[in-house]
């Protein structure tokens, strides 16, 4: 069945109007490392459907994550909901639940570990894992290609993902929470990669040109958006001046750099 639907979904794609292309696609904060892409037939989300999350990072209104939930409005275009890991400000087993009930054509794909918390039936649920010898994992959701490939979240125990996610030919990379470095992402075939946007953790090479380095050996970006911003002001953030100050000059540390940090603030992203 699934088969079928590509097959008609890819057709339908080649029929886009000229205007429908040249719109891009629309890039879309959620809260936290939760992000939203939606093309002109199909869209995706990312660490973005959480009801309760963690104390320290923000969750998305219940407004917001009701209408993700039932695929209202904007979101009824969801095709492909995936999550990087399994913590709990990234992947929520209850709103994932709740979503595969209320919207029967989004199609999850997690982790085999993430995708073990959820209960109930599974079969919704596509599962990868990609080797920590790469190479990657591709599925196509509908018209939508999504790539992962293994990212080390500092502990091997967590089965941490990068993915990139291409919609109307415009692609993103999410690195999950991404604690590593380039021996290890050379290692999962994470190497030169092409991508329109890439979203980081503004932890992720601060104060550290390694990661750094590592990062643009892996992939070529044009549009950086940092996330995953604390709340509050940590202790561990008092030496780069505080979370104001990181939120502040973070984008400036990424080639191509912009803020994306309200709910539901958007950008379209065009394919060059
Ligand atoms: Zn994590």
């Amino acid at each position: 069945m699934k088969s079928i639907l590509l097959i008609m979904s890819l057709a339908f794609t080649g029929n886009l109007s000229a205007a429908e292309e040249a719109n891009g696609v629309q890039l879309c904060h959620i809260a936290n490392a939760g992000f939203y892409m939606e093309g002109a037939n199909s869209a995706a989300i990312i660490d973005g459907v959480i009801l309760s999350g963690l104390p320290n990072y923000s969750v998305a209104s219940m407004d917001l994550t009701k209408q993700i939930i039932k695929g209202e409005g904007r979101f009824s275009k969801l095709k492909l909901a995936t999550a990087s890991h399994y913590h709990p400000d990234h992947f929520d087993p209850l709103a994932t639940r709740e979503l595969l009930d209320m919207s029967p054509g989004v199609t999850w794909v997690l982790a085999p570990q993430v995708a073990d918390m959820v209960q109930g039936d599974r079969s919704d649920i596509e599962t990868v894992l990609p080797g920590w010898n790469g190479p990657q994992e591709t599925l196509l959701i509908d018209d939508i290609k999504v790539e992962y490939w293994r990212v080390s979240h500092g502990r091997d125990e967590i089965q941490n993902l990068g993915a990139k996610i291409t919609i109307d030919g415009v692609s993103f990379f999410h690195p999950g929470d991404i604690v590593t470095d380039w021996n290890q992402l050379e290692t999962a075939g994470l190497v030169d990669i092409d991508v329109d946007v890439i979203l980081v953790p503004s932890w992720f090479g601060l104060d550290n040109p390694d990661q750094m380095q590592a990062l643009t050996k892996a992939l070529n970006w044009r549009i950086a958006v940092p996330m995953h911003y604390q709340k509050g002001d940590p202790d561990w953030a008092k030496e780069y001046g505080g979370m104001a100050a990181i939120r502040k000059t973070s984008p400036d540390r990424y080639e191509g750099g912009v803020s994306l940090t309200n709910e539901m603030q958007c950008m379209t992203v065009g394919k060059d």
